[in-house]
């Protein structure tokens, strides 16, 4: 099967066409040196693409809330030593002008699938959208969005699938692989997959990983940290580097199978 979708062109990478692109890194930017280790590291492993919160949506409001504004200096910083393009999370429309010169796209969040405002104001971006799907969101839904945003003069989309909340409770979500084999034959939109929020736990994650890949996915957002165990967020689904390391070594040869390759900078 030949595998493409219209490509997106994030800031260095482009996202579909025929190559698998890894996009990485912590859930929320925690620090310079933090962010720093964790982007050098992704980089030299083979991702093409950075990810970290600045704003969290937090279910729990005692729970860290990121760094917002104060990381975009942060973020400024390692983008230019790292080279990568980066995406983050917007989480409100007031906060659009000024992440414009901090990120290459915009990650639109489970919670925020719905938030029609926040997806009209972002059609008349000029910036990628990661659109991510609502944890409670139908596939149809899902679409719904997305022609929220090209209706409004915005095309360039990523479609992301992180799960969905099912009667399962052993897993945080329930990855639905379905939607990744749906979407690639029902939108001419890349997929990316993200198999930490997909199923909450780390030891789970390369497994799915791979799946997703398998199903077709045009890469992976996924989320890295030097010492998951004290993460100020999402530390229990997020891979160490050993671990991330591993499955950047298994992806390719899964790929070369399905006559695909990793995508190169
Ligand atoms: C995230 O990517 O860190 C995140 C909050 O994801 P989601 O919106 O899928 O929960
Ligand atoms: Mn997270």
């Amino acid at each position: 099967m030949k595998h493409n979708s219209k490509p997106v062109k994030v800031g260095s990478s482009i996202v579909g066409g025929s190559a698998f692109t890894i996009w990485a890194g912590p859930c929320s930017v925690e620090s310079l040196s933090q962010f720093r280790e964790t982007a050098s590291q992704v980089k030299k492993l083979g991702a093409t693409g950075l990810r970290g919160g600045l704003f969290k949506l937090r279910t729990d409001p005692t729970a860290f809330q990121g760094l917002g504004r104060e990381a975009f200096e942060i973020v400024k910083t390692v983008k230019s030593e790292v080279g990568l393009p980066f995406v983050s999370e917007i989480t409100d429309p007031r906060e659009i002008g000024d992440m414009l010169d901090v990120v290459d796209a915009f990650q639109v969040g489970s919670r925020n699938m719905h938030n029609y405002a926040l997806l009209k104001e972002l059609a008349g971006v000029d910036k990628p959208i990661l659109l991510k799907r609502g944890f409670s969101a139908t596939f149809k839904e899902w679409m719904l969005a997305a022609d929220y945003l090209i209706k409004g003069g915005n095309d360039q989309i990523i479609l992301c699938e992180r799960g969905i909340r099912t009667f399962e409770t052993a897993t945080r979500n329930t990855f639905d692989i379905n939607a990744i084999a749906m979407a690639k034959l029902e939108t001419p939109f890349p997929v990316l997959a993200d198999p930490s929020h997909g199923t909450g736990q780390a030891r789970l994650v390369p497994a799915v990983a791979l799946a997703a890949a398998a199903a077709g996915a045009d890469g992976l957002l996924i989320e890295v940290h030097p010492d998951p165990a004290h993460a100020l967020s999402d530390g229990y689904q997020s891979l160490d580097f050993p671990t991330f390391a591993k499955l950047m070594g298994q992806m390719p040869k899964l790929l070369h199978a399905l006559d695909r390759d990793m995508a190169a900078l």
